[in-house]
């Protein structure tokens, strides 16, 4: 790392040069960071907002999934079957898949020998288990921290060959030069406004003990400036998933994203109408998967202000057994999935939704109290839900207490750390007592920016990894994003340490040349917004409640065509008019951060917004966690076929694997509406060639070449 300062009208701005700058702190990121030394280029930099933000780090559920090839027993498994699964997720490119399963085994015991402690037999074998969209029993975990194991040990692994970290950038925008990046301008949140009165929290829930930072800030020139230059050859851009969005999200609180700022770059964005969304409770946020379905709660709901409280699943489901069964198989089967929407579980997402968002009322678990207010009877619920409470010993619950069980003593007897969880939490929730809010919350980002088998994007030097690169497909194993995010990383560092060692392609004075247009434009909105702070209030925290809110209220997991658009209008409106508008405190960091963040979750929903429009035009249908509402379709009936009355706005239509063979793919110059194509999915590249023909090749160029 090379550190100089460049003049940008009277503001002296640090440039920081390396051959990699490595974005994101979180489990891809740090990955990247360890495998770029391992392969050989050293000469790298990290920069992040919050060293110790992100999901790896701060996410997590009942028994956080990691998914690989299998290591163990007399199930057979190979890379092709493993990259079967992958590809049949359906919209996913065959090569993705193909190195996604290759590498599998080789990401995991990277991680195994960093320290991630993945559970082995005594004779060595990793046991796995079955995950949703696995035929077979490739998952495992350490637990409810799973990723952020793998992050706390990589991490280890990049301080202990002192990768310098810069923490508390924000990136703003890529610098690009003739379709290959050259560097990147972030704003410097820990450069302090000229009074002291900036002192807000920390925008985290961090949930994990702290841990000496390994920021290099302090190596940074003073020059007063807020703002940061990194002039490099290469960006890994593993800033995660756009989590800013959406309001209603169990993405911890402190990650955001930086999809905006690649996207106006040019960046393509592929398949980014596919996330994933499913019930969560919002302080603390958390999934309520697993056992806190298979207990059983009763689902109630409020008005706004805790008043009215009565149950609202009967309305939809009223025979007793095929509710509580519903709830029951919520536990596995988490995420919305529109394809059991009909006749499935998923309805109980739609009930949520129908409450919060077209009623505008609260909804809460409630593990004190049996549904439907009648003694728990397991004989009314299904063969498959009963047999699991059985083998769990639930149904003998009853004898030993004497009496009916309730939800909490079932929670308590299946999964006693699960009401610990809630317990040790900030803010703490003691089930035994208290009501958990609930929400359908988006969760995952299948979609994201486009990559190739290198997860090189279309714009040279530039590769996003992890979370932020959509690598995914419609449905992938629970886990995958994980693996996926290992093998990325792993990639691009292979890719870079062979094929793309050089200096930076802008040398320092032409550097600045190219970066003097954003530049330029980042210091007259932060001037021009922070003029007006003398005129007129801030409005950054009103702007970001509005915005996202208005992502998860007509851009979530119910699309309503005409809901869609008037958002993507609306979002178009904001971001046209934000430089003239917005006011920004200068005296608040938060404020300032909050300006610019801003603007990069506007651009990504606009684009977003517009993708899912083209997706529909396009004759898009329901799929993956998406309904999209259609007059012509079908709403949820319960299994006797009787009508129930369900908003009209849950009519739709199942894609059906249509749209399975190709990706919609975007690309934005950042002002006018972006443009849209669709291809066919990459195929998979043709199976393994004999060794010696491999081998041959691979003593040339170690075949780091297109696939
Ligand atoms: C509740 C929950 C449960 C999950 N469970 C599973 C599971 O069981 N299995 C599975 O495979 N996946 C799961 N996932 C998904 C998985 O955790 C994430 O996809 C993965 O951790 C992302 O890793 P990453 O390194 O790409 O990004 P992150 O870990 O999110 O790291 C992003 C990094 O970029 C930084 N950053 C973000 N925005 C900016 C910006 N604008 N400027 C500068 N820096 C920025 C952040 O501070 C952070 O350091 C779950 C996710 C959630 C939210």
């Amino acid at each position: 790392m090379h550190i100089s300062t460049a003049r940008f009208g009277t503001e002296d701005i640090p440039v920081v040069s390396a051959n990699t700058v490595v974005v994101g702190t979180g489990a891809a990121g740090y990955c990247a960071a360890d495998r770029l030394a391992q392969f050989g280029q050293p000469d790298i930099v990290m920069v992040t907002d919050r060293i110790r933000a992100g999901a790896s780090r701060n996410a997590g559920s009942d028994k956080q999934t990691y998914y690989k090839l299998t290591l163990s027993g007399t199930e057979p498994d190979s890379v092709r079957a493993m990259a079967e699964t992958l590809f049949s997720g359906g919209a996913m490119d065959g090569d993705n898949a193909v190195v996604e399963a290759a590498l599998s085994a080789r990401c995991f015991y990277h991680l195994v020998e960093a320290g991630v402690p993945f559970p082995s037999n005594a004779v060595g074998e990793f046991i796995g288990y079955k995950t949703d969209h696995d035929p077979r029993q490739r998952a495992t975990s350490v637990g409810p921290f799973t990723s952020r194991s793998m992050v706390e040990r990589l991490e280890d692994r990049v301080r202990t060959r002192g990768t310098p970290v810069l923490d508390s950038c924000r990136i703003i925008d890529l610098v690009t030069d003739e379709g290959r990046v050259v560097g990147l301008l972030c704003l410097r949140t820990d450069v302090r406004a000229q009074r002291a009165d900036d002192e807000e929290g920390p925008e985290t829930n961090r949930t994990d003990t702290p841990r000496p930072g390994i920021a290099a800030n302090a190596e940074l020139p003073d020059t007063g400036s807020r703002f940061l230059l990194l002039r490099c050859t290469n960006i890994v851009y593993a800033s995660g998933g756009p989590a800013g969005m959406y309001a209603d999200s169990v993405y911890p609180h402190g990650q955001w994203g930086a999809n905006g700022a690649a996207l106006r770059a040019g960046v393509h964005g592929k398949n980014l109408t596919e996330w994933q969304f499913g019930l969560a409770s919002i302080k603390p946020r958390w999934n309520v998967s697993g056992t806190y379905m298979q207990a059983i709660p009763r689902f109630v709901s409020t008005a706004s202000d805790g008043s009215d409280v009565r149950e609202f699943l009967h309305e939809a489901l009223p025979d007793y057994g095929d509710q509580l069964t519903r709830i029951f198989l919520k536990g596995y089967q988490w995420p919305f999935d529109v394809r059991k929407a009909r006749d499935g579980s998923s309805l109980i997402d739609l009930l949520v939704h129908r409450e919060t968002v077209l009623r505008g009322r609260r909804v809460f678990l409630d593990f004190r109290t049996n549904p439907m207010a009648r003694p728990f009877d397991p004989q009314r619920l299904d063969a498959e839900a009963r047999d699991y409470l059985d083998r769990a010993g639930v149904l003998g619950l009853h004898e030993a207490l004497g009496r009916e069980s309730t939800p909490i003593q079932r929670l308590q007897h299946m999964n006693r750390p699960a009401y610990d969880f809630y317990l040790n939490r900030n803010p703490g929730v003691d089930l035994e007592t208290d009501l958990l809010e609930i929400a359908v919350c988006v969760q995952h980002n299948n979609g994201g920016l486009a990559v190739d088998a290198w997860w090189h994007s279309n714009l040279e030097g530039f590769f996003p990894v992890g979370e932020a690169a959509g690598s995914h497909g419609i449905y992938r194993p629970g886990g995958a994003a994980l693996n996926s995010g290992q093998v990325g990383a792993t990639r691009a560092a292979q890719f870079i340490a062979a094929q793309r060692r050089g200096e930076p392609p802008r040398d320092e004075a032409g550097f600045a040349d190219t970066a003097a247009g954003v530049v330029d434009a980042a210091q007259r909105l932060l001037v021009d917004a922070t003029t007006r702070a003398g005129a007129a209030p801030d409005t950054t925290d009103a702007m970001l409640r509005s915005c996202t809110r208005l992502m998860s209220d007509r851009a979530a997991f119910v699309r309503n065509p005409d809901g869609v658009r008037a958002a993507r209008d609306q979002v178009r409106r904001w971001l046209s008019d934000y430089d003239a508008a917005v006011v920004a405190d200068p005296a608040s960091r938060r404020s300032v951060n909050r300006l610019f963040l801003i603007r990069d979750i506007l651009a990504s929903q606009y684009v977003y917004l517009e993708a899912m429009l083209d997706y529909l035009d396009h004759g898009g249908r329901s799929r993956g966690a998406v309904l999209y509402t259609d007059p012509g379709g079908h709403l949820p009936r319960p299994p006797d076929g009787s009508d129930i009355d369900l908003p009209e706005d849950y009519r739709h239509l199942l894609d059906a694997g249509r749209l399975d063979s190709v990706v919609q793919e975007t690309w934005w110059d950042g002002h006018g509406a972006p443009d849209f194509a669709w291809r066919p999915v990459r195929p998979m590249p043709p199976s393994a060639d004999m060794f010696e023909n491999t081998w041959r090749e691979f003593r040339v160029d170690g075949n780091v070449r297109p696939v």
